[in-house]
């Protein structure tokens, strides 16, 4: 839905200019020009003292280009103090299963100054092309600073399929990329696909408040774009014989940002990065506020961290980056050992990619057992201090 302007009605008063959130209204010829960095927001249109902005109401039905244009798979490496965050290695591992099916080039996009390292390592693990973008504005997350790089370069190398992390940073920067390259956004995805038929992406995330998996495609729009949550995919493993190509791309313009940073501090209390942790130690409903402590303790003793359901969370027992599912967190450790959950459908879409799941649950009928690699049937006060007495044992 583009947003025209009836140049015949404009009278170039410039309230729009000066009315725009996001600069993206300049004057031509005494007449308004919407730019790139629309968002669509409607405040022109709203403020127009001359009715001459509109929404253009007819959604596109078919392609308004040529979409044989577009080529590649992109994946954006985001990176936070230099280091590339865990979501980019395991989106490279499906870009590279996806690009593989298009017969097609994989690139990653990295952003900052001081990253050559890491370019090499996203070849590493998958890429055939890292796009370096280095400018010491992107060192840090600038919202708008970050969506402009990253639509310049979508327009200058039309890619096919754009991913990136569903993480605070993706979640926010991307959907304006999506909205400058006038394209789709699929946010929060779960799995990815090529449709063999038409070559389409196939996005697929929970709807309807998690009762439904909904797949969608964007046909007429280049590039496809999603967001995927972080724990989703896998990573290849980093192979240092692979070969690529780096390409270090300065912004088309200056970048500039209405924000500035003050100071990064971590929440306290809540250092854990259950995201990546290889063992985790779930607890739900059935452990009751006391069993939490078991539960540490077990997971202490393994090298991992405890993870809960929303029922456990919503009682107080554990604070929320723990809950793991549709609104917390996404995991896919090495282990996951489910401690009185019942296996409901939104914590399942947050744990079913954990290699090994291991369910303790009373009750034979749990839906937990269907994902379980190993289920054991039993009270989780007999069968967890037993299993924490042998880990001692174990570790003398
Ligand atoms: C929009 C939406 C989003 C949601 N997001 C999430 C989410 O992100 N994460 C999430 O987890 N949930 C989420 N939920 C809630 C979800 O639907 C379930 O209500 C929740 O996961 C249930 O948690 P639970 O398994 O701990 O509790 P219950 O479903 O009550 O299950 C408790 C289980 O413990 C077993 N049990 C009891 N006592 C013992 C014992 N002594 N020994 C062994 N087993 C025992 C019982 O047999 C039972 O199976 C969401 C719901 C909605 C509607």
């Amino acid at each position: 839905m583009p947003i025209i302007v009836k140049v015949d009605i404009c009278v170039g008063c410039e309230a729009c200019v000066n009315e725009c959130p996001f600069g993206a209204i300049e004057m031509k010829d005494e007449k308004a020009v919407i730019g790139d960095k629309c968002t669509l927001c409607g405040t022109c249109v709203d403020i127009c003292p001359s009715f001459a902005i509109e929404m253009a109401d007819e959604p596109k039905s078919a392609p308004t280009e040529d979409l044989s244009a577009y080529k590649g798979v992109w994946v954006f490496a985001e990176q936070r103090n230099n280091k590339i965050v865990s979501v980019a290695y395991e989106l490279l591992g499906e870009g590279r299963r996806l690009a593989d099916s298009l017969g097609e080039e994989l690139s990653a996009v990295l952003f900052g100054t001081g990253m050559d390292a890491e370019a090499k390592s996203l070849i590493e693990a998958g890429a055939d092309r890292v796009y370096q973008v280095e400018a010491p504005l992107l060192n840090e997350f600038h919202e708008d600073a970050y969506a402009d790089a990253l639509s310049q370069l979508i327009k200058k190398y039309k890619p096919e399929i754009v991913l990136a992390g569903a993480t605070s940073i993706g979640r926010a920067f991307v959907p304006v990329v999506a909205t400058r390259v006038r394209t789709g956004l699929t946010a929060d995805c779960t799995a990815l696909d090529i449709d063999g038929e038409k070559k389409n992406l196939l996005q697929t995330r929970p709807a309807f408040g998690g009762n439904i998996m909904a797949t969608i495609a964007c046909p007429n729009n280049r590039p496809q774009m999603a967001t995927v949550r972080p724990g989703v995919m896998k990573r290849l493993p980093p192979d240092a014989a692979r070969m690529g190509e780096i390409i270090k791309e300065a912004p088309a313009g200056p970048l500039t940002s209405k924000t500035r940073l003050v100071e990064t501090i971590d929440e306290a209390g809540h250092r854990i990065n259950i995201s990546e942790a290889e063992i985790i130690v779930s607890g739900g409903r059935g452990m009751g506020e006391k069993g939490f402590e078991l539960l540490r303790e077990i997971a202490d003793m393994l090298g991992g961290v405890v993870g809960a359901t929303r029922a456990a969370v919503d009682s107080g027992w554990m604070p929320y980056p723990h809950q793991i599912g549709q609104t917390g967190r996404t995991v896919s450790p090495r282990i996951y050992i489910a401690c009185g959950i019942s296996g409901a459908i939104q914590h399942l879409a947050g744990m079913q990619s954990s290699d090994m799941i291991i369910a303790i649950n009373k009750d034979p009928d749990a839906p937990i057992f269907n994902v379980a690699d190993i289920g054991i049937v039993g009270d989780v006060f007999e069968v967890l201090p037993a299993f924490a007495k042998k880990l001692k044992e174990m570790r003398g």
